[in-house]
Protein backbone atom coordinates (compact mmCIF):
# COMPACT_ATOMS: atom_id res chain seq x y z
CA UNK A 1 0.00 0.00 0.00
CA UNK A 2 1.06 3.74 -0.81
CA UNK A 3 0.17 6.96 1.04
CA UNK A 4 -0.61 9.01 -2.70
CA UNK A 5 -0.90 12.79 -2.69
CA UNK A 6 -4.37 12.23 -2.88
CA UNK A 7 -5.16 9.97 0.00
CA UNK A 8 -3.36 12.43 2.42
CA UNK A 9 -5.86 15.19 0.78
CA UNK A 10 -8.44 12.97 1.36
CA UNK A 11 -7.91 12.00 5.21
CA UNK A 12 -7.04 16.18 6.06
CA UNK A 13 -9.36 17.41 7.98
CA UNK A 14 -11.50 20.57 6.81
CA UNK A 15 -11.43 21.72 3.14
CA UNK A 16 -8.10 20.88 1.94
CA UNK A 17 -7.09 21.97 -1.56
CA UNK A 18 -3.48 21.66 -3.80
CA UNK A 19 -3.48 25.47 -5.50
CA UNK A 20 -1.06 25.82 -8.65
CA UNK A 21 1.14 28.87 -9.08
CA UNK A 22 -1.81 30.88 -10.44
CA UNK A 23 -4.03 30.17 -7.33
CA UNK A 24 -6.06 27.24 -9.41
CA UNK A 25 -7.46 24.28 -7.84
CA UNK A 26 -4.59 21.77 -8.50
CA UNK A 27 -6.50 18.43 -6.28
CA UNK A 28 -8.88 18.70 -3.92
CA UNK A 29 -8.96 16.21 -0.55
CA UNK A 30 -12.85 14.69 -1.95
CA UNK A 31 -14.90 13.40 1.29
CA UNK A 32 -14.52 16.72 3.10
CA UNK A 33 -15.92 19.04 0.04
CA UNK A 34 -18.83 16.83 -0.95
CA UNK A 35 -20.11 17.04 2.16
CA UNK A 36 -19.28 21.37 2.09
CA UNK A 37 -21.43 21.18 -0.91
CA UNK A 38 -24.16 19.43 0.72
CA UNK A 39 -24.10 21.45 3.51
CA UNK A 40 -24.09 24.74 1.95
CA UNK A 41 -26.36 25.16 -0.97
CA UNK A 42 -26.46 28.26 -2.83
CA UNK A 43 -28.94 31.79 -1.93
CA UNK A 44 -31.81 30.87 -3.57
CA UNK A 45 -31.65 33.51 -6.29
CA UNK A 46 -28.07 32.29 -7.43
CA UNK A 47 -27.15 30.50 -10.58
CA UNK A 48 -26.81 26.41 -9.95
CA UNK A 49 -23.39 25.93 -9.96
CA UNK A 50 -21.91 22.44 -10.99
CA UNK A 51 -19.56 21.88 -7.82
CA UNK A 52 -18.35 18.45 -8.23
CA UNK A 53 -14.76 17.56 -7.31
CA UNK A 54 -14.16 16.77 -10.88
CA UNK A 55 -15.13 20.15 -11.86
CA UNK A 56 -13.91 22.84 -9.62
CA UNK A 57 -10.11 21.50 -10.51
CA UNK A 58 -8.84 24.30 -12.47
CA UNK A 59 -10.96 27.01 -10.86
CA UNK A 60 -9.69 30.13 -9.01
CA UNK A 61 -9.30 29.52 -5.63
CA UNK A 62 -10.45 33.22 -5.33
CA UNK A 63 -13.52 32.26 -7.04
CA UNK A 64 -14.85 31.60 -3.95
CA UNK A 65 -14.41 34.57 -2.24
CA UNK A 66 -17.36 37.03 -2.34
CA UNK A 67 -16.44 40.59 -3.40
CA UNK A 68 -14.23 41.99 -5.88
CA UNK A 69 -12.26 44.09 -2.47
CA UNK A 70 -12.17 40.56 -0.35
CA UNK A 71 -11.07 38.50 -3.32
CA UNK A 72 -8.15 40.48 -4.09
CA UNK A 73 -7.13 40.66 -0.56
CA UNK A 74 -7.19 36.85 0.08
CA UNK A 75 -5.06 36.72 -3.63
CA UNK A 76 -2.44 38.60 -2.75
CA UNK A 77 -1.93 37.21 0.22
CA UNK A 78 -1.80 33.82 -1.29
CA UNK A 79 0.39 35.12 -3.81
CA UNK A 80 3.12 36.22 -0.84
CA UNK A 81 3.22 32.71 0.80
CA UNK A 82 3.81 31.20 -3.15
CA UNK A 83 6.63 34.02 -3.79
CA UNK A 84 8.34 33.26 -0.34
CA UNK A 85 7.40 37.15 1.37
CA UNK A 86 5.35 35.20 3.75
CA UNK A 87 6.03 32.02 5.33
CA UNK A 88 2.36 31.44 5.47
CA UNK A 89 -1.26 32.33 6.62
CA UNK A 90 -3.28 31.34 9.23
CA UNK A 91 -6.30 33.60 9.74
CA UNK A 92 -8.91 32.84 12.28
CA UNK A 93 -12.85 34.07 10.74
CA UNK A 94 -16.33 33.38 10.58
CA UNK A 95 -18.66 31.76 8.23
CA UNK A 96 -21.98 31.83 9.77
CA UNK A 97 -25.16 30.30 7.87
CA UNK A 98 -28.23 32.07 8.98
CA UNK A 99 -28.84 29.60 12.07
CA UNK A 100 -25.30 28.59 13.15
CA UNK A 101 -22.23 30.36 14.18
CA UNK A 102 -19.42 28.92 12.76
CA UNK A 103 -15.59 29.64 14.05
CA UNK A 104 -13.45 28.57 11.16
CA UNK A 105 -9.56 28.56 10.34
CA UNK A 106 -7.65 29.05 7.35
CA UNK A 107 -4.09 27.68 6.87
CA UNK A 108 -2.44 28.64 3.81
CA UNK A 109 1.38 27.14 3.55
CA UNK A 110 3.83 26.29 0.84
CA UNK A 111 4.34 22.81 -0.39
CA UNK A 112 8.09 22.69 -0.85
CA UNK A 113 8.21 19.84 -4.24
CA UNK A 114 12.40 20.63 -4.86
CA UNK A 115 11.29 20.88 -8.79
CA UNK A 116 10.84 24.65 -9.70
CA UNK A 117 6.73 24.31 -9.68
CA UNK A 118 5.14 25.94 -6.50
CA UNK A 119 2.37 24.61 -4.99
CA UNK A 120 0.12 25.90 -1.77
CA UNK A 121 -1.55 24.19 0.65
CA UNK A 122 -4.87 25.54 1.44
CA UNK A 123 -6.82 23.95 4.27
CA UNK A 124 -10.07 25.53 6.04
CA UNK A 125 -11.31 24.08 9.35
CA UNK A 126 -14.06 24.00 11.46
CA UNK A 127 -13.43 25.27 15.09
CA UNK A 128 -16.16 25.17 16.44
CA UNK A 129 -20.76 25.51 15.34
CA UNK A 130 -23.32 27.06 17.33
CA UNK A 131 -27.02 26.89 17.21
CA UNK A 132 -28.44 30.49 17.40
CA UNK A 133 -31.51 32.68 16.07
CA UNK A 134 -31.91 32.94 12.96
CA UNK A 135 -29.79 35.81 11.61
CA UNK A 136 -31.65 36.65 8.11
CA UNK A 137 -28.44 38.74 6.71
CA UNK A 138 -26.57 35.40 6.78
CA UNK A 139 -29.15 34.41 3.75
CA UNK A 140 -28.58 37.24 1.84
CA UNK A 141 -26.41 37.07 -1.84
CA UNK A 142 -22.74 38.87 -1.13
CA UNK A 143 -22.37 41.90 -4.28
CA UNK A 144 -19.17 42.25 -6.17
CA UNK A 145 -18.83 45.64 -4.58
CA UNK A 146 -19.33 47.95 -1.59
CA UNK A 147 -22.13 50.15 -2.08
CA UNK A 148 -23.27 53.18 -0.15
CA UNK A 149 -27.05 51.99 0.42
CA UNK A 150 -25.41 47.98 1.21
CA UNK A 151 -25.04 46.60 4.40
CA UNK A 152 -21.17 45.48 4.58
CA UNK A 153 -20.37 42.20 6.37
CA UNK A 154 -16.44 41.92 7.49
CA UNK A 155 -15.34 39.15 5.92
CA UNK A 156 -12.96 37.75 8.77
CA UNK A 157 -15.40 38.62 11.86
CA UNK A 158 -18.87 38.77 10.25
CA UNK A 159 -19.18 42.08 12.59
CA UNK A 160 -21.47 45.22 10.65
CA UNK A 161 -20.61 48.48 9.23
CA UNK A 162 -22.69 50.45 11.15
CA UNK A 163 -24.78 52.66 10.31
CA UNK A 164 -25.27 51.47 6.38
CA UNK A 165 -24.08 54.21 4.48
CA UNK A 166 -21.84 55.84 6.58
CA UNK A 167 -18.72 57.10 4.87
CA UNK A 168 -15.37 54.86 6.16
CA UNK A 169 -14.16 56.70 9.36
CA UNK A 170 -17.13 57.45 10.72
CA UNK A 171 -18.84 53.89 10.86
CA UNK A 172 -18.84 51.34 13.92
CA UNK A 173 -18.24 47.59 13.23
CA UNK A 174 -21.35 45.56 15.30
CA UNK A 175 -22.04 42.35 15.91
CA UNK A 176 -24.88 40.68 13.37
CA UNK A 177 -27.13 40.01 16.51
CA UNK A 178 -26.57 43.47 17.81
CA UNK A 179 -27.64 45.16 13.79
CA UNK A 180 -30.94 43.48 14.76
CA UNK A 181 -31.20 44.79 18.57
CA UNK A 182 -30.76 48.15 16.74
CA UNK A 183 -33.60 47.85 14.30
CA UNK A 184 -31.48 47.26 10.86
CA UNK A 185 -33.49 46.80 8.69
CA UNK A 186 -33.82 43.37 6.15
CA UNK A 187 -31.71 43.14 3.36
CA UNK A 188 -31.54 41.76 -0.29
CA UNK A 189 -28.03 41.51 -0.68
CA UNK A 190 -24.85 42.43 1.20
CA UNK A 191 -21.45 43.14 0.78
CA UNK A 192 -18.26 41.86 2.35
CA UNK A 193 -15.42 44.12 3.17
CA UNK A 194 -13.18 44.21 6.17
CA UNK A 195 -12.86 46.07 9.15
CA UNK A 196 -10.06 47.63 9.70
CA UNK A 197 -8.53 46.04 12.63
CA UNK A 198 -9.01 42.52 11.10
CA UNK A 199 -7.38 43.46 7.94
CA UNK A 200 -4.28 44.43 9.95
CA UNK A 201 -4.38 41.10 11.25
CA UNK A 202 -4.55 39.80 8.39
CA UNK A 203 -1.45 42.02 7.11
CA UNK A 204 0.14 40.88 10.35
CA UNK A 205 -0.25 37.28 11.19
CA UNK A 206 2.30 34.03 10.28
ZN1 LIG B 1 -13.64 41.73 11.03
Amino acid sequence: MSVTHQSLLDAMDGIAIVLDEELRISQIGKTNWEKFIDDNPPPQDAAPRNLTNESVVGLPITDFFAGDAVRATFGDLFKKVLGGARPAVQIDYRCDAPELRRDMRLSVSPIITGADKRYLLYQSVTLAVQQRPKLPLFCAPVADQEAEDILTLCAICARVAWPIGAPTGAREWIDSAEYYRRDGEEVAVISHGFFEECFARLQDED
